[in-house]
């Protein structure tokens, strides 16, 4: 069988690999179909694709959504989208734009709290992209205010810390029809990540395939086992298709690797099969 990664950040987001170079390491790690999926941008698709056809390695546009429901953040994923898809382009453009005011407001915060030219800093760090909380959590680490990005974020970017704005992103219904309309597959990214309540999961998941979503990542870079087997039973109940991917964002997270993926647990319905997935795939 051929190795899946459907999850992965390049420079265009908060990866720090550019995206031809994302490529190189997916074809050296074994990936032979790979899903470009950074933070609400298709920015990094076009490089992709032509290194994508370099190197053999099949590569699948996609995106990571920002979404509010009831009030939290969640991310999903558009696998398979059109990225010249105009209604789907300006969707992305708001959701940005949305992402600069956050961005203003968490660097202003941070200097209430005694530590001044975050943005800037967190600018710096993007290089023009999209601004997300982990261009300011390397400014933070870079600048000794915490040891590493898991400490940074615990100290200050997340809920009651300075750094923490709410962003208010997407709603849920809006983001599963920008991606079908765009001919992609809507997928609930590390869905385990959200430490949802099994009734709060349940309505969840009822809602998302009701407004037309398709899969569920199953295998992800940040479950572990039992996460995997309860988000496998998820999707069995749900009838959802089954995804993997790594959510790779760069070498300086170790732990995480492209391609180095679970099995899917017993009787997952991988998302290849789904009505949708280019025909080209490798079976
Ligand atoms: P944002 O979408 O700008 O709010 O940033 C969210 C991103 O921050 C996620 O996609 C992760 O890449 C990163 N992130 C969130 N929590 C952590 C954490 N505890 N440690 C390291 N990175 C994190
Ligand atoms: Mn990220
Ligand atoms: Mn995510
Ligand atoms: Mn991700």
């Amino acid at each position: 069988m051929c190795c899946y990664d459907l999850h992965s950040h390049s420079t265009a987001s908060d990866g720090t690999l550019p995206p031809a170079a994302l490529l190189e390491k997916a074809r050296s790690a074994g990936v032979d179909v790979l899903a470009l999926t950074d933070h609400d941008t298709l920015d990094g698709v076009a490089e992709a694709r032509q290194a994508s056809a370099a190197l053999g390695l099949e590569l699948i546009p996609g995106v990571e959504i920002s979404v509010t429901w009831k009030a939290m953040t969640l991310h999903v994923l558009g696998l398979n989208v059109d990225p010249d898809n105009p209604p789907l382009l300006a969707a992305l453009r708001e959701l940005r734009a949305t992402r600069e005011q956050r961005a203003q407001h968490i660097g202003y915060k941070l200097a209430k709290a005694g530590i001044p030219g975050a943005l800037e800093g967190a600018r710096r760090q993007s290089r023009g992209k999209i601004l997300s909380r982990t261009h300011f959590a390397h400014f933070l680490v870079e600048t000794g205010r915490a040891a590493s990005l898991q400490d940074v974020f615990k100290k200050f970017l997340v809920k009651g810390r300075p750094g923490y704005v709410r962003g208010e992103w997407a709603a849920m219904e809006q983001a599963l029809n920008w991606i079908r309309g765009a001919g992609g597959l809507p997928v609930i990214a590390h869905p385990a990540r959200y430490r949802l309540t099994r009734s709060k999961l349940n309505t969840l998941v009822g809602e998302f395939r009701e407004a037309g979503g398709v899969g569920l990542e199953v295998v992800s870079g940040s479950h572990n086992r039992d996460e995997t087997l309860h988000m496998a039973a998820v999707s069995r109940a749900h009838k959802l298709f089954a995804s993997c991917g790594s959510d790779y964002h760069g070498p300086e997270k170790p732990w995480v690797e492209l391609g180095r993926l679970r099995e899917f647990p017993e009787g997952c319905t991988p998302i290849w099969n789904a009505d949708g997935w280019p025909v080209a795939a490798v079976a």
